[in-house]
């Protein structure tokens, strides 16, 4: 359910609202938007009449029902306004939303070494990406396939977090490793294989960095917004969706189905900001391109892209990464859709 409050509220006639719903068993959150301010409010509200809140004030401008399952995640409890992620990193802080300019995020599968991974970092940051994405924790199918450096692999992703000032994204595949990736990342990953893995939702949701949950490769987008509700619900508000493709019945030329469809879907449903990948979303390079300006097109507020110095060396995904030309040429060609949809910010000219 949400309170809605008339313009010009006075502060202590929310006070007093939500002292009164706690009286009522209820745990009110005030949502501030740009227009309005919000009371959400979740909990076993089925016997509530909205007219009998509506009593408790005169600056209650309305009480809604939130139909959906995925309360916090819903666009309603927002009263449909975007929230915002803001993201602090070396370089200042970035912001992923609805209103805002695209922020790009790219990077290898995994991080092999130091040389590779600070030699990617530059590269990507040259041609403007905000974020470097690179896995030290890898969840494969096959548990004979390269599984990440691990710990080791956090501490050369500090160093190329430091030599570019890029903002560091990587994935968490345990509860247990929250704390220590958490120090060196700007935002958790949760990947599509763990969408649904209720212990480690709770845990990134229990702590304060930004988190990146992949839909999981067979979710509906009410289990993915479930999904996200875990982490919102355990008190992190700081939550970014990435759609990277589906299964579906065709896989012989494309390794998944880019559903492109989630952007107005996903608009008209969550407030959450939204990330297309389509290096998972197609699994060949070639396709990237084409799927990243259908996505700018289509109004996603984020990409990430997988990028290689040397792809065919890869350990992991080298057949969808891009070289660094190849990601410098894409920049280009996506700031053509960027500014034609005004969501383009020219990188800084870094003086040296
Ligand atoms: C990845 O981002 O490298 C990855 C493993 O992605 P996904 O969880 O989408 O398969
Ligand atoms: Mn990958």
């Amino acid at each position: 359910m949400i309170v809605v409050m008339k313009v010009g509220s006075p502060e202590v006639e929310l006070s007093r609202i939500s002292q009164e719903l706690k009286q009522w068993g209820l745990n009110p959150e005030k949502i501030v938007g740009k227009h309005k301010v919000v009371l959400g409010l979740v909990g076993d509200t089925v016997d509530l009449d909205p007219l009998q809140i509506q009593e408790i004030s005169p600056w209650i401008e309305q009480v809604l029902r939130v139909e959906k399952p995925f309360k916090r995640a819903s666009r309603q409890f927002r009263h449909g306004e975007p929230s915002e992620v803001v993201v602090s990193t070396p370089s200042g802080a970035v912001t992923f939303g609805e209103h805002h300019p695209l922020v790009v995020v790219a990077g290898p599968c995994s991080v092999e070494n130091e040389a590779m991974i600070i030699e990617t970092a530059l590269r990507v940051k040259a041609a403007g990406a905000q974020f470097l994405r690179g896995g030290a924790y890898k969840p494969r199918t096959s548990p004979y396939a390269f599984q990440g450096h691990g710990e080791s692999a956090l501490k050369l992703l500090e160093a190329a977090r430091s030599a570019s000032g890029l903002g560091v994204i990587t994935e968490v595949m345990d509860t247990a490793d929250v704390e220590k990736i958490a120090q060196v990342a700007d935002v958790l990953q949760v990947g599509a294989r763990n969408m649904q893995n209720f212990a480690l939702l709770k845990k990134v949701g229990a702590q304060d960095k930004p988190v990146l949950l992949k839909r999981g490769m067979s979710a509906t987008i009410d289990e993915w917004l479930m999904a996200a509700e875990y982490i919102l619900a355990a008190g992190n508000s700081k939550v970014i969706l990435c759609e990277r493709g589906i299964r579906t019945f065709d896989r012989q030329y494309a390794r998944n189905t880019l559903d492109l469809s989630v952007l107005p879907v996903l608009r008209s449903l969550t407030h959450l900001p939204i990330m297309i990948d389509p290096s998972h979303g197609t699994g060949k390079s070639e396709y990237v391109p084409a799927m990243a300006k259908a996505a700018i097109a289509a109004g996603t507020d984020s990409l990430m892209i997988e990028v290689h110095p040397n792809p065919i060396k890869a350990l992991s995904d080298g057949p969808q990464s891009l070289t660094p030309e190849g990601f410098d040429d894409l920049m280009q060609e996506m700031a053509v859709i960027g500014k034609a949809v005004g969501r383009w910010l020219e990188p800084a000219v870094v003086l040296a």
